[in-house]
């Protein structure tokens, strides 16, 4: 049995209550490790830890804090085969996935921005003869960042790493149902030589070290990823306390395709868009409209691309689905497959959930559905279901296709698949979401903004937008 342990203050800690509880393996359904039950106390040691931190973190030359992260970035490079495992064995994720796009992106979100801290810049605006005002660009201070189970160590760090890197220190916290790489990171920067305090990581439920980190009254600042009703009682804390708060919340994303476009890569690209990870990727295409005019045969194509998907043992080479993140997850999946039928859809393929045999036959899994026949209304098409469940639409005009893609109250990401040029930019242009994919998904430069609008979130992540968000400009205003 493993015993996770907080990171605080540099250090390997227990829980000041002593208590844990239990870490499920997706794939087994067993339980295979302890993490520690914090709570409020914790996140006190570890807030009195970053705040003693924080006067030397942010004062010291940018160019030593990048050597920090590019450190930790290399570390999980070399690591790459253990972290993978792990985060496949915590997450029911393929093994191949986490190899190929977790732990990878991990180590970027360090590189980039040890790198990118090395290039921001602040402005300078010069009033003729009168004066000169230039912008100071200060570490907030002590910042909360919370991260979700579905790309456990590639979210964590994707906070973790700018508010590092723009000077701030520390108190985060993973899921609780994915805690496993995160606990692999401070041993990382404890490796690295991290400063004592920079960074802390405190494990527990949501409910009582979440709820901490953003009701502290001195930490300013919080970075959440997660869900829309989890963001929103957030917001409900963090706004009166005018904390300074970016949002990454869920998602409905429309898949708009239509017939001129090059089908074969669209086909290929939209089975990956369905069901990587399970369908539990906040970016997947969980609503497709396609165009009437090819509607029947892509669905022919589609189902039996998706019936061909192997789902099964995470940590097998052939596995192409794994394990669902959790029996509850299971649980909600499935009924929103039920939800569907009793709305009037069709199951064209999955539906059910899949009872592997040997050690996995107590995992959760469940079969890639497609499901048509539903109104673009209905809780089916405009709730978040975040598994591997698609509907599928056909529309006739671009009007139509538009209509139905923003009507969900959500509005993270989308694609369009079209070889027109002028109706990419026209759609581009008025699809009510914060990423829009033209002819590709999940291709992603770090550099760009990264967030939703309406109720996919609030503010951006992603290149100087994340430094911008860790920092707090001030003017300086010289009269001449
Ligand atoms: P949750 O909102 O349930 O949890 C997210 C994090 O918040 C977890 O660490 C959770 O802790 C914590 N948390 C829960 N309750 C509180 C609270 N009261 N105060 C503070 N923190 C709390 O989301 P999931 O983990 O279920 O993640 C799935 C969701 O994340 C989906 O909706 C998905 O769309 C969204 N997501 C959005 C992304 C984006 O970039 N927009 C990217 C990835 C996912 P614990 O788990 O320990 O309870």
């Amino acid at each position: 049995m493993i015993y996770i342990k907080n990171y605080i203050k540099g250090a390997l800690t227990e829980p000041i209550s002593k208590k844990y509880f239990d870490n499920y393996k997706p794939s087994t359904g067993e339980v295979y490790a302890q993490i520690p039950d914090s709570d409020e106390n914790d996140v006190e040691l570890a807030y009195n830890a970053a705040s003693e931190a924080f006067e030397s973190w942010s004062n010291l030359p940018k160019e030593k804090r990048s050597s920090y992260l590019l450190k930790i970035a290399l570390l999980i490079e070399n690591k790459l085969p253990q972290l993978a495992l792990a985060e496949s064995i915590d997450n029911g994720k393929p093994l191949k996935l986490a190899s190929t796009v977790d732990i990878p992106r991990a180590a970027a979100n360090f590189h980039f921005y040890g790198t990118g801290i090395l290039h921001y810049a602040s402005h300078a605006h010069n009033m003729e003869n009168t004066a000169i005002n230039y912008t100071l660009r200060q570490a907030v201070g002590v910042a909360g960042c919370i991260s979700p189970w579905n790309l456990p160590l590639y979210l964590f760090t994707w906070k973790i790493a700018p508010a590092l890197a723009a000077g701030c220190t520390v108190v985060a916290k993973p899921s609780e149902i994915t805690p496993m790489t995160a606990f692999l990171l401070s041993e990382i920067c404890i490796e690295a030589g991290l400063p004592k305090g920079v960074l802390n990581i405190v494990h527990g439920y949501g409910n009582k070290v979440g709820n901490a980190i953003v009701s502290h009254k001195n930490i300013p600042l919080v970075s959440f990823t997660g869900g829309t009703v989890t963001g929103k009682h957030i917001a409900s804390i963090a706004a009166p306390m005018f904390k300074k708060l970016s949002l990454e919340l869920g998602g409905k994303n429309p898949n708009i395709i239509f017939a001129d476009c090059n089908y074969n890569k669209m086909l290929t690209t939209t089975v990956h868009s369905s069901f990587s990870n399970q369908g539990q990727i906040c970016l997947c295409g969980s609503r497709i409209f396609i165009e009437r005019k090819i509607y029947e045969k892509f669905k022919t194509d589609f189902i039996e691309k998706t019936k061909a998907l192997i789902v099964g043992d995470p940590l097998s080479e052939k596995t192409k689905v794994g394990a669902v993140v959790s029996a509850q997850h299971k649980a909600k999946i499935l009924s929103y497959i039920e939800l569907a039928k009793q709305e009037g859809g069709k199951i064209l393929c999955g539906g059910n959930e899949v009872v592997l045999t040997g050690e996995n036959k107590n995992g959760y899994y469940i079969a890639p559905t497609i499901i048509e026949g539903l109104d673009y209304n209905c809780r089916t098409n405009q709730e978040e279901i975040f598994g591997p469940v698609v509907t599928i639409t056909p529309f006739d005009t671009e009007e139509e296709a538009l209509k139905m893609a923003n009507s969900t109250m959500y509005g993270l990401a989308s694609v369009v698949w079209t070889e027109n040029l002028t109706r990419a930019h026209t759609l581009a242009n008025k699809i009510h979401a914060g990423i829009v994919w033209i002819n590709c998904w999940l291709l992603r430069d770090l550099r760009t903004p990264f967030g939703g609008v309406k109720a996919s979130g609030v503010g951006r992540e992603g290149g100087f937008e994340a430094l911008d968000f860790f920092t707090e400009p001030k003017n300086v205003c010289i009269k001449l």
